[in-house]
């Protein structure tokens, strides 16, 4: 009863708290975290999160580990799924209680747009080996990110999509970064469009998460086929996906935000941010 009552004051009148198809659009303030924690844990579900560090990105994991251990779906059953080709510099980390880490070897890559793009080739692959065994949730994540405050059970559904913080105050669809070329099978034409969503945090129910990883995996294949690469590689397929497969649950900026912006007022609360890095240093071919 107090709990319901409470309830009424979770609302928020500054932003958008529902999608023009009616699903959640989260935002601080508009949940009760400890009620909607209660409610997934009698169900324990068992989450899996799929991490990538070829190359230099290992140097990441240690902080995006850690605090993962402090701030991600705290007390739920998570298991760490770490892509690497460097299995001998995956940190030693001190996991919570029903927490895991599993290393999957991937080989190496001489551009950055392979690994990432890779990232959907070797999800599918060990996913459907795997993982799809192993676990009833799965978010896809960077790894050069840094939890900084709670990521609850609020975020959890058969699919969830994080508004890309450089364009979620943008109301001109035309305007954000789809694929706009016909040739490519991210092509998204103008005049369509809900949200621009970012790749670097997403995630839903096992088989709905399969399907979308294994659709950007056949899309950017069919497109290097045609010689041809989607402007923002896996992103471009996942935005479009998700224009015609609408996202059951939109989370907030709060869910990526990024060290190299200022956080603006309606946002209240950073859950992860992604670091500032060197990207000549850190990528294969030097970030070009
Ligand atoms: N990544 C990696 N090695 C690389 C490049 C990328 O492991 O050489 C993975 C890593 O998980 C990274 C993600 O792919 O977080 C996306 O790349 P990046 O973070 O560089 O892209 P950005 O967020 O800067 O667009
Ligand atoms: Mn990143």
């Amino acid at each position: 009863m107090v709990r319901l009552f409470l309830g009424c004051f979770f609302r928020r009148t500054d932003v958008n708290t529902v999608t023009n198809w009616n699903v959640p659009l989260v935002w601080e303030g508009t949940f009760d975290p400890a009620l909607i924690d209660d409610m997934y844990k009698k169900m324990d579900p068992r989450v899996a999160v799929v991490v990538f560090a070829v190359g230099k990105y290992t140097r990441f994991l240690k902080n995006f580990l850690d605090s993962g251990e402090k701030h991600f779906l705290i007390d739920f059953r998570v298991t760490y799924y770490i892509f690497t080709d460097n299995e001998k510099d995956v940190p030693k980390i001190e996991l919570g209680k029903g927490r895991n880490i599993t290393i999957i070897t991937v080989p190496s890559a001489m551009r950055w747009q392979d690994v990432v793009l890779g990232r959907m080739k070797w999800a599918t692959i060990i996913i459907d080996k795997q993982i799809r065994d192993e676990a009833d949730y799965l978010f896809m994540m960077d790894v050069d990110s840094v939890f900084h405050n709670r990521f609850g059970a609020e975020s959890l559904s058969q699919l969830s999509a994080v508004l890309h913080r450089g364009y979620y105050k943008n109301t001109d669809r035309d305007r954000f970064p789809y694929e706009r070329r016909p040739e490519s099978k991210a092509y998204i034409p103008a005049g369509e469009g809900d949200y621009y969503y970012t790749a670097a945090v997403w995630g839903g129910y096992m088989e709905d998460m399969y399907r979308l990883v294994r659709y950007c995996y056949e899309q950017s294949e069919e497109d290097a086929k045609n010689k041809i690469e989607a402007v923002w590689q896996e992103e471009s397929h996942l935005n479009r996906y998700l224009l015609y497969n609408k996202p059951t649950k939109v989370l907030s900026p709060e869910y990526l935000w990024s060290d190299y912006d200022q956080v603006p007022s309606d946002i209240k609360v950073v859950r992860i941010s992604q670091l500032v890095k060197n990207y000549a240093e850190v990528r294969p071919n030097g970030g070009n």
